[in-house]
């Protein structure tokens, strides 16, 4: 049986219109892996660096341990450092990292899978998706309520249903796979995954050498927009008596370590902050869209704080919104009736139920009856087209004289009822 050896290569790049890699790769002759930060620009890198600086410890002699449970307890050592960062810093609860590994033993790989990084496996040409996304779309795929190609497009499809949050809610799928002389693992982040169609992926990891492959395939995703942070980490199984080719990055047999967890810790707000250069400090962005992934979960402490703070802000705000458009309506007026009379209203001549957003500003002395008929029904449908109370007023005069003269005004209008027009000023000509 042939020996087989892991030639291997990790890309990364910040994409088009992110600020920071929240992304983080790893490859090596033993352990391919990548993890993909989210929570805010704050935490999202140190969630995805903690953890992979973490998992590639397994990155070590095998020989003596059982390969799945290494790579297991690394996952599991690394969720509790996520939990104990969190306690630490409350202004970071909330951040999270996806992760993907494959532990090659010179037999098969171990893996771990949590979130929507994806596992691919190129065999004979063809490419299949080894890992199931932790997705809320992908669950609708599995009730057969999605297609794939209508998940892919779906608004709501970064959303993740699992995810390493240093909680223990949250479990890795741990298994085996078993490998083939010339297969190709592609590990990568959803900034590839959703900016270049599988068909392509197909295509660019089938290149010449996974070198060729990595830098297309990164390529691609930043012609395709480069939304997001985009890694690529590829493991290929070659033939272990075959001499390495030197032009291969991997040739060295140095491990590469890309993204967040080779940039070193960052400084941050809140206690973690403390011990730092005060300079390094970066202030937390307050809304990133990354963020929303985590909209379907609650935090597990104070879980009622956020979606309280989040309806108090969405009452605040619509109370400033109708605040804001009663005060608009406030400053309308129109031409209309009332008892008879034609009198200028103050606000918008608009039925609400529940709501009053007009009442007479002043009466005019003119009767309805004493107008011409189609003024009168103007008059009674509304004169709306008035910018002010003045131009109001001149509507008012044009009104009366358009009265004949044959029927002169009759005495002065009554006043509008207090009752049904509480702030009304009658002002009667
Ligand atoms: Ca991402």
């Amino acid at each position: 049986m042939t020996s087989l050896r892991l030639n291997y290569v990790a890309l990364t790049d910040v994409g088009l219109r992110r600020s920071t890699n929240q992304d983080s790769g790893y490859a090596s002759s033993s352990l391919i892996a990548i993890a993909d930060g989210m929570g805010g620009a704050a935490a999202g890198d140190l969630a995805s660096a903690t953890t992979m600086n973490i998992v590639r410890q397994v990155d070590t002699d095998l020989s003596d341990v059982d390969p799945l449970e290494a790579l297991g307890h690394a996952v599991a050592a690394a969720n509790t450092r996520l939990g104990q960062l969190v306690r630490d810093d409350p202004s970071v609860e909330g951040m999270g990292t996806t992760l993907e590994a494959m532990l090659w033993d010179g037999h098969r790989f171990a893996t771990a899978h949590i979130g929507d990084s994806r596992a691919y496996l190129l065999r004979d040409g063809r490419l299949t998706q080894i890992s199931i996304d932790h997705t809320f779309v992908q669950s609708l795929v599995d009730e057969g309520k999605l297609t794939p190609a209508e998940a892919r497009v779906h608004p709501h499809r970064s959303l993740l249903l699992r995810v390493m949050l240093g909680r223990d809610d949250n479990d890795a799928d741990l298994g085996w796979f078993d490998g083939k002389l010339g297969d190709r693992f592609l590990l990568c982040s959803d900034g590839l995954s959703d900016m270049v169609e599988d068909s392509v992926i197909e295509q660019l990891l089938g290149a010449e050498t996974i070198d060729q492959a990595a830098t297309e395939l990164v390529r691609h995703a930043l012609e395709a927009g480069g939304y997001d942070n985009v890694t690529v980490v590829i493991g290929e199984l070659v033939d272990a008596s075959e001499e390495p080719d030197e032009h291969l990055s991997s040739s060295d047999g140095q491990p590469q370590l890309v993204g967040a967890a080779s940039e070193g810790p960052r400084g941050r707000t809140g206690r973690a902050s403390s011990g730092r250069d005060a300079e390094t400090t970066t202030p937390a962005v307050a809304l990133d869209p990354e963020e929303l992934r985590y909209a379907p979960r609650e935090p597990s402490r104070f879980f009622w704080v956020r979606p309280m703070a989040f309806i108090a802000a969405f009452v605040g705000l619509l109370l400033v919104i109708g605040v804001l458009a009663y005060q608009y309506t406030q400053r309308q007026f129109y031409v209309g009736t009332y008892a008879g009379q034609v009198v200028i209203y103050r606000g918008i001549d608009v039925d609400v139920p529940g709501l009053t957003l007009s009442h007479v500003e002043e009466g005019t002395g003119v009767s309805v009856s004493s107008l011409p008929e189609s003024y009168a029904d103007k008059v009674r449908a509304g004169i709306t087209d008035v910018d002010s109370l003045a131009q109001a007023r001149d509507t008012v005069a044009e009104l009366k004289a358009a009265v004949p003269e044959v029927k002169p005004s009759p005495t002065p209008s009554p006043k509008p009822s207090s009752k049904a027009s509480p702030s009304a000023k009658s002002q009667d000509a």
